[in-house]
C-alpha cells in the first residue's frame, strides 16, 4: 500500500499544452521540432514517462496529480552546450579599446585581453570561483536553459586548473542546472611559461592524470588556434585524454584556418567548435566522423568579424549544428542562448527550426546526452519550459530575439522559476 502511495505522489500530468515541441532526437523534414498539440507530459521520477496528445493517453495514469498549463506552448529546457562562465573580474577596459580601433595584439599589449582574466580568476579561492558563477547561472536559467556545460582555462596551472574545476564541481549542488565540466587546460600558453611545449607536458603527464582520479571533468577541450596551440601539441593532448576516457572537443578554425577540425573529426571528438573558417573537406570530414560543430555567433558578431558559418554549407554536407553563447567575459559577455538562436537564422542563415534544434537536442549531442537532454522524450529528465501566455508558437523565440517570454520552468519535473 505504501509503494501505491509513493508512485502516485511521484507521478505527474502537465496537460493543456497547445503545443508542444519535443525535439526528436533523429530530425525528420517533415516535423524537425516533433510538435504535438493538445499535449499532456506524464512525468515520473523526475523523468519523461510519456508524451503525447492528450485524447490518447494511456488510462493506467487516470488518477495521478495534475498540472493543467492553460493552453500555453512549451519545450524542453534549453542545453548551452559551450560557456567559460566561471571567471573573475570583467574585460570593460578591452571592451572601449577594442571600439576605439585596438586590434587583438595592441590590447594584449596593453596589458589586457585574456591575461587580465586569468590573473582575476587565479586570485579566487574555490568558493569564490562559484561565488562568481552562479549568479550568471541563475540568469541563465531564468531564460531558460537547463543544462549548462563549463569549461575551465582561465586558471593555466597544475593548481589553477583543477580549482576552476572543483569549483564546477561545487556549483552541481548549488544550481538546479545539470553542469558538463570541461578541462580546457590548453586554452593559451600562460604567460609564465617560456616553453609551450613544457606546458603541454604538464598537461599530459600531470593535470590530465589528477583531474581523471578526481573525476573532475567529462571533456577534455584545446584551442587549436595559431598564437595558441598548434595541431601537434592538441593532437598530444587529445590523444592522452582519450585513452583516459574523456570525451573530446576542440576550439578550432575561430580566427584562421590551422588544421584542427579535421584533427577533430579524424579522432572522433564530440564536438569541433567555433568553425567559422573551416572549408569544405573539414565539413564533409565532420559528417563522416558524426562530430558536431557548435557554432558560436555572438563570438564572431562581438569581435566585429565577418566570417560567420554559413549554414548552409553545413546542411548541405550533413554535419549536425548545435548554437551556444560561448559565454566568457572576453569575446562574448551574454547569457542569452535565444538571442543567439536568432544570430543563427539572421546572420548565420539557419532555419528557425535549426536554431531551435540547435539550442536543445543538437546541443545535447555535442555533449553525449541525447535522449537525457534536450528532447522531451520517455527516459528522457523533465526539463521543460512554459511560454508567456501570448505566445503561439515556440518559432518565436529566434524570431523575437531571445528567449524572455517565459512564464515557468520545471527540472526533473519540479517548478524552479
Ligand atoms: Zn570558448
Amino acid at each position: 500500500m505504501t509503494k501505491s502511495k509513493k508512485d502516485t505522489r511521484q507521478t505527474q500530468r502537465f496537460c493543456g499544452l497547445s503545443q508542444l515541441s519535443t525535439m526528436p532526437v533523429t530530425s525528420s523534414d517533415e516535423d524537425p521540432l516533433g510538435i504535438i498539440e493538445d499535449a499532456t507530459i506524464i512525468v515520473e521520477n523526475e523523468t519523461v514517462r510519456w508524451v503525447g496528445p492528450g485524447a490518447e493517453e494511456p488510462q493506467q495514469y487516470a488518477d495521478i496529480p495534475t498540472v493543467d498549463l492553460g493552453g500555453r506552448v512549451a519545450l524542453p529546457g534549453l542545453v548551452d552546450c559551450h560557456t567559460h562562465v566561471v571567471y573573475g573580474g570583467d574585460r570593460l577596459e578591452d571592451f572601449g579599446r577594442r571600439t576605439r580601433g585596438m586590434t587583438y595584439e595592441e590590447i594584449l599589449a596593453a596589458g589586457g585581453g585574456i591575461h587580465t582574466t586569468v590573473n582575476h580568476t587565479r586570485a579566487l579561492d574555490e568558493q569564490e570561483m562559484a561565488d562568481a558563477a552562479r549568479p550568471r547561472l541563475q540568469r541563465m536559467l531564468a531564460k531558460g536553459i537547463t543544462t549548462v556545460e563549463i569549461k575551465s582555462g582561465y586558471g593555466l596551472s597544475h593548481t589553477h586548473e583543477l580549482r576552476m574545476l572543483r569549483s564546477i564541481q561545487r556549483l552541481k549542488s548549488q544550481v538546479p542546472q545539470r553542469l558538463v565540466s570541461t578541462f580546457l587546460g590548453a586554452h593559451v600558453v600562460p604567460k609564465e611559461v617560456s616553453d609551450p611545449a613544457e606546458y603541454v607536458d604538464t598537461i599530459i603527464t600531470k593535470m590530465l592524470p589528477d583531474i581523471q582520479a578526481e573525476k573532475l571533468a567529462d571533456f577534455v577541450d584545446v584551442f587549436c588556434e595559431s598564437g595558441a596551440f598548434d595541431v601537434d601539441s592538441c593532437r598530444r593532448i587529445l590523444e592522452s585524454a582519450r585513452d583516459m576516457g574523456f570525451g573530446l572537443k576542440l576550439h578550432a578554425e575561430q580566427l584562421g584556418w590551422t588544421g584542427g577540425t579535421h584533427l577533430g573529426a579524424e579522432l572522433k571528438a564530440t564536438s569541433v567548435d567555433h568553425v567559422d573558417h573551416a572549408s569544405d573537406e573539414d565539413l564533409a570530414a565532420l559528417a563522416a566522423a558524426g562530430t558536431v560543430a557548435v557554432l558560436l555567433p555572438s563570438a564572431t558578431l562581438y569581435l566585429g568579424g565577418q566570417s560567420f558559418p554559413r549554414a548552409e554549407r553545413f546542411r548541405k554536407a550533413g554535419v549536425s549544428m548545435a548554437l551556444a553563447t560561448d559565454c566568457n567575459p572576453g569575446s562574448s559577455p551574454t547569457e542569452d542562448l535565444g538571442l543567439v538562436a536568432s544570430l543563427g537564422c539572421a546572420v548565420l542563415g539557419m532555419t528557425p527550426e535549426e536554431a531551435l534544434r540547435g539550442i536543445t537536442v543538437e546541443a545535447a549531442r555535442a555533449l553525449n546526452l541525447v535522449g537525457e537532454v534536450g528532447s522531451l522524450v520517455p527516459g528522457a529528465r523533465a526539463d521543460f519550459i512554459v511560454l508567456d501566455e501570448d505566445v503561439r508558437d515556440v518559432r518565436e523565440i529566434p524570431y523575437r530575439m531571445g528567449c524572455d517570454r517565459i512564464s515557468q520552468i520545471f527540472v526533473a519535473g519540479a517548478p524552479v522559476h
